[in-house]
């Protein structure tokens, strides 16, 4: 048999192979440098229009108020939400906002005026990126004073074009849900003193924050909604606002539920409330619609300055009823003289010509020129040519819009390729090295090696001469220098693998039972089902059937062979064939009861903005404290802990993570808790140090007592290693999803003991005897994920983990902790399935196969079983690009999907780590 180092060395190349090309895959089909492309400097507003001179309108505001509330959805900002905004708006109008529904590119849109990229959410993580032109640079460069408070990001994007700033230390705590918000509207009580800026923008994170932790239906909402007009009032009531214009909207809206990053209605749409003194239309109550793109054009209009260079949006027309007809005509004929160069730009002037919109600023222009002579010559300003041009520039506006922010999605082929064929070639020679036993590394020396240096380097410069790779630069030419060697070098692997097996010409003949074809076909029904958007948004629910169908087969199948098994004597004695049947009649009843229990698992989730509310405390506190209880059984049922000590120390942990929820005033509590969250969660960690440390002492004082077999230990610091985990788990999870934890160990206990009947003779020899297990593994592990609230949707990622005990945002840890409760319930099945191998092969040695080929087996078999479903998804992504749903289904989709990856290569990087360790002798 092969050595278990070679086939982990090659895993871990495949993997690492794999994560390269998937990267350079999404680099081609997200691509960052679209904003470089499209950059242009700003044209200097129109002089004439075909020989009649123009002049520009005139500030009418000296001051502007633009008062961002994070996550306001549109309906938040209703009669009762926020009476007074409501009641004395001037306009209420309806933005529609792009995704990705986060903050960052949405303060991109509502300043430069253009979409974004939807990278940008992997950006909007790390915050890095400047923008180079927009509002903020061109009233910097008027020497206009600009004043900020509030939301960090405005000062990642405009690090140097605020005049006074003030910003929120840690946008990303979401625990803050006034301080932050207090902070912004003292900066604002002190600059309504002062007269001398032109701007503030004034961004609170409140509402937002109590989203993400609360829910949409928190009982703080409302409250903070009331806060927030009362800024407004007070904004309104203030000594100069006869001559300042305030603008009331959201950057993103709110799922129900809580979070934003997705494209459900709530979450799209957000006010837009204009509030001036003596306003003519207060309280018109039709809500227009507009784009919040077009939010930075108008502006710029008002300012009477260029409207930003990349800049797509249309005008507000509600916004300038304040200027006189001409002023407004002028504006509009500026911005789609705007459009009509980027349109030129974009799509060639061929194309521009023969479109319908190039018909229709003909006809806006003759009419705007008639309108001018009109008013110049008979000083009569005639409103039904005024409305005629109008109507034609707005038009054309529109549809010049559309059609850029389509183009806009450009996609990098020459990546696309080079990703797909990495990718794809990784999965075949892992797919045929798993099929044929024997080596799988062929190339060694430098020769070798410098060849296919030059090999690489010879088809990298041929696809940069027929311009199928666009990119510059020595990084990116490694990179694909890179990919190409590895590419050539697998199929190098391939060619030979296949050759020799022609040659070998051993037929691969395994018989498989028939419940290992059944579990095999449900991940082969998930795989299908990435073809379409709307499973791909319920995936919950594919694995939720898939899962409670295999479970009740799995049942099924084990009774009738257990009759079958006793048919024979039991037809001879009628007395045995009750007991038997009495005996399945029971095993059935308990699976049922956790088919039963995973139903109701699985409308706990959709119920818990319910069950967080304080009127169901006392419920919610029942299902915490059962969650606890369960998880106190399971260490004793499943032989977790050894001794009655180290289960007294869990118990502890249990009670601590108790006393910190109730501290922090999610479940109910007899004692005032309040104070010490942060002691209690001390101690805690101290409490999982020192029942780890028990543990492993006792493991090695037992081992020395008992001569042992080597696995012995093993086992016993896997097991370790999984209560360990079990009691983070808990910790992390929300307060009603504690029941998952020990009801996973059940479930998965319940399908190993079904699936050990089925072993027949044959398996129990062979490297596929726990291929079953696994395939039970891998969808109860997938089940469990989405029963905690999980879906392919960056609304549902939960922060909260990440801030447990943590004062500030450190992103490593943030992010370590979210991934970990995420990702808790495929780390405890795996964990739990390679415990499992570890402890059969101690009680039965006599098979010739050790537990260490086994794993590797098992390992690589749940290697494949992510990349397949991956490389399948990465074409449908190729073939879906222009598909509606490819930017707010498919692509959040692919970004998990890789994130997958990811976490699969860390999940093989701890096991083979233990492993090693541990497997000293
Ligand atoms: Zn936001
Ligand atoms: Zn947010």
């Amino acid at each position: 048999m092969e050595k278990s180092s070679t086939i982990r060395y090659f895993l871990m190349w495949m993997i690492v192979t794999f994560i390269f090309g998937a990267s350079i895959f999404l680099t081609g089909f997200f691509p960052i440098n679209n904003y470089a492309l499209d950059r242009a400097v700003a044209e200097n507003q129109p002089k004439d229009l075909d020989g009649l001179s123009l002049t520009p309108p005139t500030q009418i505001y000296a001051q502007t108020i633009l008062m961002l509330v994070d996550a306001l959805r549109f309906d938040f900002a209703s009669q009762s939400g926020m009476e007074f905004s409501y009641n004395n708006s001037c306009n209420r109008l309806k933005l529609r906002v792009n995704i990705p529904t986060v903050t960052m590119p949405r303060l991109k849109s509502l300043t430069t005026g253009t979409i974004s990229n939807f990278i940008d959410i992997v950006l909007n993580i790390g915050h890095v990126e400047q923008l180079a032109d927009s509002l903020m640079h061109r009233l910097q460069v008027r020497n206009e004073i600009t004043v900020f408070a509030g939301d960090r990001t405005w000062i990642s994007l405009f690090p140097k074009q605020f005049t006074r700033f003030t910003a929120n230390s840690d946008s990303f705590y979401v625990n803050d849900f006034y301080e932050g918000d207090k902070n912004v509207t003292e900066v604002l009580t002190k600059e309504l003193l002062n007269d001398d800026w032109m701007l503030l923008v004034l961004h609170y994170l409140g509402l937002d924050h109590i989203g993400h932790v609360e829910g949409s239906d928190s009982s703080k909402i409302p409250l903070k909604l009331k806060e927030m007009d009362d800024v407004v009032l007070k904004l309104y009531k203030a000594k100069h606002f006869h001559r300042q214009l305030l603008i009331l909207t959201g950057d993103h809206g709110m799922r129900d539920g809580g979070g934003h990053g997705g494209s459900t209605a709530g979450e799209l749409y957000v006010p837009l409330f204009v509030l001036k003194e003596n306003c003519t239309t207060k309280g018109s109550s039709k809500a227009n619609e507009y784009n919040q793109i077009d939010v930075a054009p108008t502006l710029a209009i008002l300012w009477s300055m260029e409207i930003p260079p990349m800049s797509i949006g249309c005008l507000i027309p509600e916004l300038l009823h304040e200027f006189n007809l001409e002023d407004q005509l002028f504006a509009y004929y500026y911005n789609a003289l705007h459009l009509m160069q980027k349109a030129n730009n974009k799509f060639g002037q061929d194309y521009v010509d023969n479109n319908a919109f190039s018909k229709w600023f003909i006809t806006a222009k003759s009419a705007h020129k008639q309108f001018l002579l009109e008013k110049r010559n008979n000083n009569f300003e005639n409103a039904f040519i005024f409305e005629d041009s109008k109507i034609h520039y707005i038009r054309l506006a529109r549809e010049i819009s559309n059609q850029l922010s389509d183009s806009l999605v450009q996609f990098d082929y020459g990546l696309i390729t080079l990703g797909l064929a990495l990718t794809t070639i990784v999965v075949l020679n892992a797919l045929l090295a798993f099929c044929s036993a024997t080596d799988r590394v062929f190339i060694h020396g430098k020769v070798a090696f410098l060849s296919l240096l030059a090999f690489a380097a010879c088809i990298n410069k041929w696809c940069h001469y027929h311009g199928y790779f666009t990119t510059t630069g020595t990084m990116s030419t490694v990179v694909i220098l890179l990919a190409i060697m590895a590419s050539v070098y697998m199929l190098i692997n391939i060619a030979n693998l296949l050759l020799r097996r022609m040659l070998a010409s051993n037929n691969l003949q395994i018989s498989l039972p028939n419940q290992i074809w059944m579990l095999l076909s449900c991940l082969l029904i998930h795989t299908l089902t990435l073809a379409s958007s709307s499973f791909i948004e319920n995936e919950n629910k594919t694995w939720h059937y898939l899962g409670a169908s295999a479970l009740i087969l799995l049942c099924v199948q084990s009774f009738q062979k257990e009759l079958l098994s006793y048919k024979l004597d039991a037809c001879i004695n009628g007395v045995a064939l009750y007991k038997v049947l009495l005996r399945n009649l029971q095993k059935l009843q308990t699976s049922f009861v956790i088919i039963g229990g995973l139903s109701i698992l699985y409308r706990l989730d959709g119920a818990s903005s319910y069950l967080t509310q304080e009127a169901t405390k006392t419920w919610l506190s029942c299902i915490f404290v059962a969650g606890l209880l369960l998880y106190v059984l399971c260490l004793r049922t499943h032989k977790l802990v050894q001794t009655r000590k180290e289960l007294g120390i869990y118990v502890i942990a249990a009670m601590l993570i108790y006393c910190y929820r109730a501290s922090k005033g999610v479940v109910s509590s007899v004692f005032d808790t309040n104070c010490c969250a942060k002691i209690v969660l001390h101690i805690f960690w101290m409490v999982v140090i020192i029942a780890a440390c028990i543990s492993t002492v006792i493991l090695y004082t037992k081992r020395r007592l008992s001569y042992q077999i080597q696995h012995t230990l093993l086992a016993g610091c896997f097991k370790i290693l999984l209560t360990l985990l079990l009691t983070i788990c808990l910790l992390l999870h929300k307060p009603h999803n504690v029941c998952l934890v020990a009801y996973l160990m059940y479930t998965l206990s319940l399908c190993y003991e079904l699936c050990g009947k089925f072993e027949k003779n044959t398996l129990r020899t062979s490297n596929y005897k726990y291929l079953s297990k696994l395939l039970c593994t891998i969808l109860v592990g997938n089940m469990f994920y989405f029963y905690q609230g999980n879906s392919n949707s960056f609304a549902t990622i939960d922060l909260n983990p990440g801030y447990i005990g943590q004062t500030s945002y450190n992103p490593i840890i943030v992010g370590i902790l979210v991934t970990l409760n995420m990702y808790s319930a495929q780390f405890i099945a795996f964990l739990y399935l390679i415990t499992h191998i570890l402890q059969e092969s101690d009680n039965n040695k006599t098979h010739d196969l050790s537990a260490n080929e086994h794993i590797d087996f098992i390992i690589y078999f749940y290697t494949l079983s992510i990349f397949v479903p991956v490389l399948i998804y990465l074409w449908l992504l190729l073939f879906f690009r222009y598909h509606l749903f490819i930017y707010s289904v498919f692509a959040p989709k692919a970004l998990y999907e890789f994130y997958r990856v990811i976490v699969l290569f860390f999940t093989y990087l701890m096991t083979t780590i233990s492993l090693y360790i541990f497997d000293q002798k």
